[in-house]
């Protein structure tokens, strides 16, 4: 059989390497460059690989094709293979087949990386021989060739979802649903959210769907399609007292027939959406019969996941929070919302059609001074420059803290939460959150 991997990065890379294990005459082609380590690893194991371009004669003798994530549907070669009726699938779709082990898949817009990470370190904690893969650290097809775990938390993301058949995880999240990536979807909405919920699509009746319950979207796309798997919702609140909800400051978890509590502000993360992805992540401990204790103290004790409402330091009483991950205006929304002091908020970045009216109010509410950090900030500068008593502009990370740090007094906090990409300046959001970082530990 061959295989022809398209795309040379981690999950390219771990593909090729479980299907040669397998058996597969295996092939690697990437358009762009692959890295030297990753180039390597393919020719110590035998791999045959180009780059910069695409052989089709080498493509399309395919049996199967595994298509990375980042790799569009409508990409010409995808086209090509597809006309020739060649199976296209993703990483979890191919190696899925070659392992026993039990899945916990989570997607989501925001919050899956939050929530895997900690699912993983419940699970972790509770004694499970439990891997995390994904889009996070090495790749799930790579660790199976390995096969090193008897359960796996995998983040996943609507493009490792496109290109499933059958694979279905036994416990399946949707964190909350809003428009994101929609340039992959036709600019539809409702194809990116039948894309989430292609994660319940093999699921049957042994399995489990965990989902936000005041999440409109998802509770329309409930109703109005069946569901097999049983659905356990978390919510804010406590109207159906059903699955996760909150009483009196107070996280509940009705799961498994067993009523788990715990006080919210025990909780290691903060904020409403970290309230949620708790919730969440407990449901799946729940249902893996972890023990309540041991639920209890991880979730205490939990460190969360760098550049995610990241708290950096302390400086004249002023805390410095590095939120870069926030590229877009619904996590700032919940970001804001965390905030208890009057905040300086660092923003603007690489805009995707943002719509800031949902701000409004959390910004007149607790932003004193908004600092855009972009190469275009008209948008920005136009929406609030009526809102806020300061607003100014720059281009650098430096600049934007040393004029935060001015502005900010005893008691405040200052916030990188751009609700945009980084493009503009940075490499990525990682690299704007350790400039961000360094800048913050140079004051
Ligand atoms: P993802 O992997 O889906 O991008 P992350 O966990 O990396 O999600 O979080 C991305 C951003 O969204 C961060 O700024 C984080 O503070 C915020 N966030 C985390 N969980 C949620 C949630 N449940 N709802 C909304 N925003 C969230």
């Amino acid at each position: 059989m061959r295989l022809v991997v398209l795309g040379g990065g981690e999950s390219g890379v771990g593909t090729a390497i479980l299907g040669k294990k397998k058996g597969y005459d295996v092939f690697v082609s990437d358009f762009g460059k692959i890295k030297e380590t990753y180039k390597e690893v393919l020719s110590i194991n035998g791999i045959q690989w180009e780059d910069e371009q695409h052989t089709e004669d080498l493509i399309l003798n395919a049996d199967v094709v595994m298509k990375s994530p980042g790799i569009p549907d409508k990409a010409p070669i995808i086209k090509k293979l597809v006309e020739k009726g060649i199976s296209v699938i993703s990483e979890i779709e191919f190696a899925i087949q070659f392992t026993n082990a039990l899945t916990i898949g989570i997607t989501g817009s925001n919050g899956k990386t939050t929530t895997t990470l900690l699912t993983y370190h419940l699970l972790k904690q509770g004694g499970l021989n439990v891997g995390l893969a994904g889009n996070i650290g090495k790749s799930f097809a790579w660790q199976v060739a390995e096969d090193k775990f008897d359960v796996y938390v995998l983040e996943l993301s609507s493009f490792q979802l496109d290109g499933i058949i059958n694979y279905k995880p036994h416990i399946a999240i949707i964190t909350n649903l809003s428009p994101d990536h929609l340039d992959r979807y036709n600019y539809d909405y409702n194809q990116y959210i039948a894309a989430k919920f292609r994660i319940t699509m093999n699921q049957d009746e042994n399995d489990f769907l965990i989902v936000d319950g005041d999440d409109i979207e998802i509770q329309k796309w409930l109703q109005n399609n069946k569901i097999e798997a049983n659905v356990i919702p978390f919510s804010l609140q406590d109207k159906n007292k059903e699955g996760g909800y909150v009483q009196e400051n107070n996280i509940y978890n009705n799961v498994n027939n067993e009523l788990f509590t715990m006080p919210i502000n025990e909780l290691a993360l903060e904020g409403k959406h970290n309230v949620k992805n708790a919730m969440a992540a407990t449901a799946v401990a729940q249902l893996m019969k972890i023990r309540k204790q041991t639920i209890r103290e991880s979730l205490s004790n939990f460190q969360g996941a760098e550049h995610r409402l990241e708290k950096v330091l302390k400086i004249q009483d002023v805390q410095y929070i590095n939120d870069s991950k926030a590229t877009n205006v619904n996590s700032v929304f919940y970001a804001l919302d965390s905030m208890t002091t009057p905040t300086v908020w660092i923003v603007g970045g690489v805009d995707k059609g943002n719509d800031y009216d949902e701000l409004m109010p959390l910004v007149r509410e607790k932003v004193k001074s908004i600092i855009c950090l972009g190469v275009d900030n008209q948008k920005l500068m136009n929406t609030f420059q009526n809102v806020v008593d300061t607003i100014v502009e720059t281009t650098s990370m430096v600049e934007a803290v040393k004029i935060a740090q001015k502005m900010a007094e005893k008691g405040d906090a200052v916030l990188l939460s751009p609700a945009c990409a980084s493009f503009d300046l940075f490499e990525n959001y990682e690299d704007r959150g350790r400039q961000f970082k360094n800048a913050v530990r140079n004051l």
